[in-house]
């Protein structure tokens, strides 16, 4: 068992307001790992730690032998983390497509260059890397449509797609069933369950414990800014810690 993420002491405030208090975590290699907690627990502020979007106050946050600590979000990128966010960023007005080759560009080449719009065409084989990420995420055949015309859980295929065209060794995924009909969301859940199947790991943000039980092969439980239980599943159903989390929150 190697953990290929590890998280610790991490510290981050707001002002007066302590978001993360001494937070660790170690992820497994291959594993899909949980981040439960109540609204306003801190689960987004620590993965915005991970990606280069937040800096931690204190801490050390080490990915694969390098430490994040003080990287760029596509410095972070390159290092093979990938992220689908809790409201999907794709560009509404470019095809399925286009959106898909666009992150395949930008780990190609450490940062999407404005001026390869024109030349997106010529790019047949990132074209190729972008269909089969599609077709990953069962959308293959609506490669060509506008994204501003899909549905939410469409919306958020097409993100995970994003992600997964660049080929990461940890992706992470910030409520990706958030807003979306049960049959969308068991689909995901299916969809999920498939790509860890290829040994991806994978840290999941979650409220919806259908998802989380159904998924996860370790729970950390966040509450106030701190992991009050990190645990297997089965032990974390039930726990009276997390109970009175969820009750109290
Ligand atoms: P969660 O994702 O678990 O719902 P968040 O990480 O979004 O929680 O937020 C944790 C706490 O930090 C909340 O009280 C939230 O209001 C606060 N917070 C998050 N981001 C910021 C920010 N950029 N500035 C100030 N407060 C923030
Ligand atoms: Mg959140």
């Amino acid at each position: 068992m190697s953990s290929i993420l590890k998280v610790q002491g991490i510290n981050k405030h707001f002002g007066g307001l302590h978001a993360l208090n001494n937070v660790n975590l170690d992820v497994e290699q291959g594993k899909v790992h949980a981040i439960i907690g109540p609204n306003g627990a801190g689960k987004s502020t620590l993965l915005n730690c991970f990606i280069g979007r937040l800096t931690p106050d204190t801490g050390t946050v080490d990915f694969d032998g390098t430490s994040l600590i003080g990287l760029k979000p596509h410095e972070i990128n390159q290092t093979g983390v990938s992220r689908v966010f809790q409201t999907p960023e794709i560009f509404t007005e470019l095809t399925l497509l286009e959106n898909v080759m666009i992150p395949a560009l930008a780990k190609r080449d450490g940062a999407f260059k404005p001026s390869l719009w024109s030349s997106m065409a010529g790019e047949t084989e990132i074209r190729d890397q972008a269909m089969n990420a599609l077709s990953e995420v069962n959308m293959g055949g609506k490669a060509g449509m506008t994204a501003a015309s899909l549905s939410r859980g469409d919306k958020r295929r097409l993100e995970l797609a994003m992600a997964l065209v660049q080929n990461p060794k940890l992706l992470l995924l910030d409520e990706p069933t958030a807003g979306m009909a049960r049959a969308d969301t068991n689909a995901t859940i299916d969809l999920l369950k498939t790509i860890s199947g290829k040994g991806l790991t994978m840290v999941i943000i979650e409220h919806d414990m259908h998802v989380v039980f159904s998924l996860a092969e370790k729970i950390s439980v966040l509450a106030q800014g701190t992991v009050i239980v990190e645990d297997l599943p089965e032990k974390i159903k039930g726990h009276p810690k997390v109970q009175e989390a969820y009750l109290g929150g």
